[in-house]
């Protein structure tokens, strides 16, 4: 039976914010069983503990932002995608200001402190919400889908018109390795064009070409280029796979997105969760057997390994 788990040990980094350009320290911290993820602003007067759930998601642009009474945690998709990615259930992240730190616009050093505390597997079963019946949302060209499979299996499109980008897909099933390897390293980016436009708004305050990847009118600006030659669509599905981890629980279940975002995330988690028929938690299953029988599945359905 598969085991909740938490940290080794506690681990901390700091870094400017995406957005604010604050300078911000988070700590992930081990935490009991049937705990789950939950902030802690540890700035604020009572120290204010937030849930990393759906319902406390209060803005979508730009970025995942979890809204308190009166206090935000902004940018948290990086690091709840490397917690989902390793299999994370229980951690506190304890943090000094308002929005969690970009560091070089990508999951990696989320991933590696996960890596550096080490994982500890506790008494208490894993639960998962497995999909019973497809939930989809739709908006214009736009496209997010939850369906039934066993596991965690996502496929991820993109569009833009940019010589630079035009048509990705990425498809993986998750397991801490394939996100270790396949997605964490992915970036964040943004279009140089829309530079001004953002920080007019009060978004991107932090950002540069060390931060994110950075497209001018023809390439990327970057001067070591890209990671992987469909970073972008990389790091989309890595946005996806932390955006969905605020269902609270991981999914069982295979998720499919067509130029979806996080808005269009969050809306698909509240249509799956405020429907009822459509999931229902259960307890974990045999772990050795997962990772076999997710791809068998993925099979069946269509699913074809990333090149
Ligand atoms: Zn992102």
């Amino acid at each position: 039976m598969e085991k909740q788990r938490t940290l080794g040990a506690s681990v901390s980094c700091s870094g400017v914010g995406l957005h604010s350009g604050s300078r911000v320290t988070v700590t992930l911290r081990p935490a009991a069983a049937d705990h789950g993820v939950q902030f802690c602003r540890t700035d604020l007067v009572g120290r204010q503990r937030l849930q990393a759930q759906a319902k406390n998601v209060g803005n979508t642009s730009f970025a995942t932002t979890l809204v308190g009474k009166d206090y935000m945690i902004g940018t948290v998709e990086h690091l709840m995608a490397a917690l989902h990615g390793h299999g994370i259930d229980n951690v506190t992240i304890d943090i000094d200001g308002d929005e969690v730190p970009i560091m070089d616009g990508s999951a990696a050093a989320f991933s590696y402190l996960i890596e550096s505390a080490g994982i500890k597997e506790q008494q208490s079963p894993r639960r998962f919400i497995q999909i019973l019946k497809p939930i989809v949302v739709i908006e214009g060209d736009k496209k997010a889908g939850l369906y039934p499979a066993d596991g965690f299996a996502l496929t991820y499109e993109i569009e833009y018109p940019h010589p630079a980008i035009q048509k990705q897909r990425f498809d993986i099933v998750l397991t801490p390795e394939s996100f270790a390897a396949e997605l964490a390293k992915a970036r964040t980016f943004g279009f140089l064009s829309e530079v001004n436009f953002l920080r007019e708004n009060g978004f991107a305050n932090g950002g540069s070409l060390e931060n994110a990847i950075v497209v001018g009118n023809y390439s990327v600006l970057n001067t070591g280029g890209l990671r992987y030659q469909d970073e972008f669509v990389r790091h989309k599905a890595m946005d996806a796979i932390g955006d969905l981890y605020l269902a609270g629980y991981p999914i069982m279940g295979r998720y499919h997105a067509v130029k979806s975002g996080h808005a269009l995330n969050h809306k698909l988690l509240l249509a799956m969760l405020e429907d009822k028929k459509a999931w229902r938690l259960v307890e974990g299953r045999q772990t050795a057997m997962v990772a076999a029988e997710v791809a068998e599945s993925m099979k069946k359905v269509g699913y074809r390994q990333a090149t």
